[in-house]
């Protein structure tokens, strides 16, 4: 069957606590079509989490070894941890025509970027810096952890600028909403059509063929 149009590639960033994760699970299972990209990781899995599903959780070595053989279409060194994107099912799954979520931070958000101009990045800003902050108490982080974060999330929040939407997780019903209205509204972007298809199909006279 014919490609109707490319995969499209969404990109998602976050400050840590702000409820990216939530949001992206539920766009995964609300709009049909939305493929996780699963990243390799060599921090240790927190309770609950799947290896496979979750993260690829690796060794420092494994990931290294990765890295050289050129595994990952971009990586970064978060919170003491390396996360890495596997290049091959990405590309495996664009080349498919099917959409691809990358939960990333900004440092590889913006490598993505350099290599694939036509994604689509989104940025999730909690509802504010104190909100974000209580988040991360209530989540159990060490207050050593808070403080990392809240200083990074700082800093990531300036990359704003680089990307295309900016969803305000106040509510989580509502910024679900807006994210899934992105997803659908890419998705029908002139730009992605096969023109090909589309005049084959709808302007090409078959009688005269
Ligand atoms: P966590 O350890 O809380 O799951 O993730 C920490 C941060 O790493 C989050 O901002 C998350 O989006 C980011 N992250 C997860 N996977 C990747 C990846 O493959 N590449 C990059 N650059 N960041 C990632």
């Amino acid at each position: 069957m014919a490609i109707e149009r490319r995969g499209v590639l969404f990109v998602v960033s976050a400050p840590s606590g702000a409820g990216k994760t939530t949001l992206c699970k539920e766009l995964v299972t609300s709009v049909t079509g939305v493929h996780p990209s699963i990243s390799c990781t060599t921090r240790t899995p927190r309770p609950g989490e799947v290896h496979g599903q979750d993260y690829y959780f690796v060794d420092e070595q494994v990931f290294q070894a990765m890295a050289e053989r050129n595994d990952f279409a971009e990586s970064a060194r978060v919170y003491g941890h390396f996360y890495g994107t596997p290049r091959q099912a990405l590309m495996d799954m664009l080349e498919k025509g099917l959409d691809v979520l990358l939960e990333i931070d900004t440092q590889g958000a913006m490598q993505i970027k350099k290599k694939f101009s036509d994604g689509v990045y989104i940025y999730i800003l909690p509802p504010s810096i104190d909100a974000l902050r209580a988040r991360l108490i209530q989540r159990g982080d060490a207050p050593e952890e808070i403080q990392r974060r809240m200083q990074k999330a700082r800093q990531e929040i300036l990359n704003y600028r680089e990307y295309d939407y900016i969803v305000r997780n106040e509510d989580l019903k509502q910024a679900s909403q807006e994210l899934q209205a992105i997803v659908h509204a890419e998705r029908t972007r002139m730009k992605r059509v096969d023109i090909n298809w589309l005049e084959q199909n709808f302007i090409a006279d078959p009688t005269t063929t």
